[in-house]
């Protein structure tokens, strides 16, 4: 029941409509008896500093931030956490003295993904499929987390190197090696975990794959796809077709929720919690059962 205790959380961005961000964390509420609501927010563009600043005026707990402000709110915040100001984006904001301070979970949230499907980054060989929004906070990622090496191939070249530029300028390491897609024979054999962070094969485009050549398949001991719908993508499909384990990006999603709400209400998540959520979104999502 909404009473005059009843915190609010919320998200801003543009478009709104299809978050599964309330799923996630009204549940929590829910079943965690917490007197906690979340709600999307429409924010036109140039209206970020208002949101921002009238949330905090409102006494709003926290908020996540989406496409298209992860970047620009960074300007209307009173501290941002380090990891989020390496990867330049800011999904996350919490109420603190005077405003409101930046993370990014999206980072973590896949690195706790990728932790309880036991896989471990250190000393990992990886290919990271992209140079987008989400590639970009990836390699970040792979260099904080010490993996030996990691070939980045993307479309536009020129993305690849800036990305590789900075990731290994700013983390002191020259361990992302950029590269076209269309090179990506020229790999060197080995066996890669490797993370598509592409929107290929993303629906309603699923039969689409970022790469068909079943050679480089061969190479791929493990693949992540960011994408989470549809479930089981073409190519995870490949990837399994050729002897590898495949997961979608569900998991990488329910983490960066939770570790949100841990941020928001300073608690942590059980792992039994968190599965709960997991299949709620399972079954918002696949219209399973
Ligand atoms: P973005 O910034 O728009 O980047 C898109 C990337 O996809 C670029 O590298 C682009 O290459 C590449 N691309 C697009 N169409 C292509 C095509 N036809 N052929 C080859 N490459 C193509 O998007 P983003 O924010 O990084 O997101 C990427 C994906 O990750 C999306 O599907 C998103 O849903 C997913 N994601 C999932 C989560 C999660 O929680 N699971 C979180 C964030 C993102 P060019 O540079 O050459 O254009």
């Amino acid at each position: 029941m909404i009473d005059g205790n009843t915190k609010v959380c919320g998200l801003i961005g543009n478009p709104v409509e299809h978050t599964l961000s309330p799923l996630i964390h009204n549940t929590l509420a829910k079943r965690l008896g917490h007197h906690l609501v979340y709600v999307p927010f429409l924010v036109e563009d140039g209206a970020v500093k208002s949101a921002v600043d009238g949330a905090f005026a409102l006494n709003v707990l926290g908020l996540n931030v989406t496409v298209p402000y992860k970047g620009k709110v960074m300007e209307n915040l009173v501290q941002i956490d380090d990891l989020a100001e390496q990867i330049g984006a800011v999904n996350t904001l919490v109420r603190c003295g005077s405003g409101f301070k930046g993370y990014n979970t999206d980072m973590p949230g896949l690195c706790r993904a990728l932790t309880r499907e036991g896989i471990m980054l250190k000393e990992q060989e990886v290919i990271l499929l992209g140079a987008g929004g989400a590639a970009r906070a990836v390699a970040f990622m792979c260099a904080s987390q010490k993996v030996k090496k990691v070939y980045l191939l993307n479309r536009s070249v020129d993305k690849a190197k800036a990305v590789a530029e900075e990731v290994n300028r700013k983390s002191g390491r020259e361990c992302i090696c950029p590269m076209a897609l269309k090179d990506h024979g020229k790999v060197p054999d080995g066996k890669f975990l490797a993370i598509q962070a592409t929107s290929v094969g993303l629906y309603p485009n699923e039969k689409d794959v970022i790469i068909e050549d079943g050679a480089f398949y061969e190479k791929i001991h493990t693949g992540y796809d960011l994408v989470y719908k549809p479930g089981t993508t073409r190519f995870m499909e490949l990837v399994k077709s050729h002897g590898g384990e495949a997961y979608n990006g569900l998991k990488m999603l329910l983490y960066q929720g939770i570790i949100a709400y841990e941020l928001w209400n300073g608690i942590s998540v059980s792992e039994e919690m968190a599965l709960q959520v997991y299949e709620m979104l399972e079954r918002e999502i696949y219209h399973e059962g």
